[in-house]
């Protein structure tokens, strides 16, 4: 069975680059019909908070990104002490005491000769005396995965194909700071074989640390998940932007954006399918698949955004959105505003025209006499408008714009505005022969 997961770190909001991830995670799951996990990664306890937490379910939940399962590795520790013991047994994690500073030096040594800052396991040539004599000085030590420089490290990647690495090249990481806690490589390759997980796709900014967990499953005893990297999420101008950074749920539903728009824009970007308007997730769901997943970065456009949503909002249906409408406008209300909005919430300017006050523009004595024509000719029935319009062209022999702009004006106050077919039914006798008799007036 497929699992798969997100697994989100709560020290922030979701920004579209995670939702993004969570998306692509939530499609492979219910493509193959299997299970999609929600971890939330909360081993920093200093970083982490739990109105981050709930901000991060919420969120999914307005997304439509339903986890079958929530995990949480906070409440997962003792797992990790035992694959720790048994790594250390195995001889696969060693102390190691260099301060940052000294770290930092070596690094800066290694650079400075031309060559790639790899840690040099100084702490592998610690004797007995030098690591007790460290410790009785009070330098309590940070652990270090071992990697094994004689296990070529190479996988079939979902979207980057054949990817190796030599593990001579990497540093052995740090997977758990000298107070105890944590850091993520280590945690993460326990659940993901806890929790059965069949397939990790994440940011290619994981692919380091693939390499290096690809060697921690097989020193665990265990046969790696399928890996998948895609392509980083950029802007339009194709840097990683701050704004990107920011950008969320919130910020996205403040602007009118629709769930919907979201997902269909997020589902294609950065594939080979054109990013189209669709609401159906369904219709998403059979054309996904990672091999059209390119691997240059995915831009994201926010005018791209709008139209979609725009267009996604003109295809909705009054039932999906009739909780968020104003009072009173029914589905023949939505249906004449429709084309005329780009959100679901500019529905309420444009329901001011039914329910008014509108304001009487200036007319030529001309048009007001016309007007006063029309509130003679005017007469309530299946079709007011065509009736009214069909009359009053006999009647005056106007035409075009002449004919109709003066009666849209009085009656709405506008020069643009729905289709006034459909909006002169919902205005109502009494109100259209007021609006005609002010204007004539
Ligand atoms: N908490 C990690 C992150 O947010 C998870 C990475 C992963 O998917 O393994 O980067």
């Amino acid at each position: 069975m497929t699992t798969t997961r997100f697994a989100p770190s709560p020290t922030g909001r979701l920004h579209v680059g995670n939702i993004r991830t969570a998306l692509h995670n939530w499609m492979l799951a219910r493509k193959a019909s299997g299970k999609f996990i929600l971890r939330i990664d909360d081993t920093d306890a200093a970083r982490s908070k739990e109105e981050f937490v709930e901000a991060i379910r919420a969120d999914l939940a307005w997304l439509g990104i339903e986890a079958d399962r929530e995990e949480r590795q906070s409440e997962r520790l003792e797992r990790y002490e035992a694959a720790f013991d048994r790594l250390r047994e195995a001889g696969r994690i060693y102390p190691a005491y260099e301060s940052q500073q000294e770290l930092e030096l070596k690094r800066k040594v290694l650079l400075g000769r031309g060559l790639p800052p790899i840690y040099d396991r100084g702490a592998l040539d610690l004797t007995d005396e030098q690591r007790a004599a460290k410790e009785a000085e009070g330098v309590q030590p940070h652990w270090r995965f071992k990697l094994d420089h004689d296990e070529p490290i190479a996988w079939e990647d979902g979207v980057r194909g054949t990817s190796k690495f030599d593990p001579k090249l990497l540093s052995d990481p740090v997977i758990r700071r000298a107070d105890g806690s944590w850091l993520y490589m280590l945690p993460s390759t326990v659940d993901d074989i806890d929790m059965g997980v069949t397939q990790v796709l994440r940011g290619e900014d994981h692919v380091s640390n693939t390499a290096v967990q690809i060697q921690m499953f097989t020193a665990l005893g265990e046969q790696p998940p399928a890996f998948a990297h895609e392509a980083l999420l950029v802007g339009k101008e194709g840097k990683l932007s701050k704004r990107l950074g920011s950008l969320g749920c919130d910020a996205f539903r403040e602007r009118g954006i629709e769930p919907e728009a979201i997902i269909a824009l997020l589902a294609r970007l950065g594939t080979s399918l054109p990013v189209e308007p669709i609401a159906d997730r369904e219709k998403l769901l059979e054309t996904f698949d990672l091999s059209t997943f390119g691997r240059a970065p995915a831009k994201f456009d926010d005018a791209e955004l709008e139209r979609i949503n725009t267009a996604i909002v003109h295809a909705m249906p009054y039932d999906a959105v009739k909780d968020r409408l104003p009072e009173g406008m029914d589905a023949a209300g939505w249906h004449a505003v429709q084309p005329n909005v780009s959100t679901v919430s500019e529905a309420q300017e444009w329901w001011r025209l039914v329910t008014g006050p509108v304001e009487t523009p200036e007319f030529s004595d001309d048009d007001r006499a016309y007007l006063a024509e029309a509130v003679k000719a005017l007469e309530w029935g299946e079709d007011p408008w065509h009736a009214l319009t069909a009359k009053l062209k006999d009647a005056t022999g106007r035409k075009g714009k002449a004919l109709f702009l003066p009666l849209r004006q009085a009656l709405t106050g506008l020069n643009h505005g729905p289709d006034m077919g459909e909006l002169l039914p919902l205005i109502g006798e009494e109100r259209a022969r007021a609006r005609l008799e002010r204007a004539a007036a």
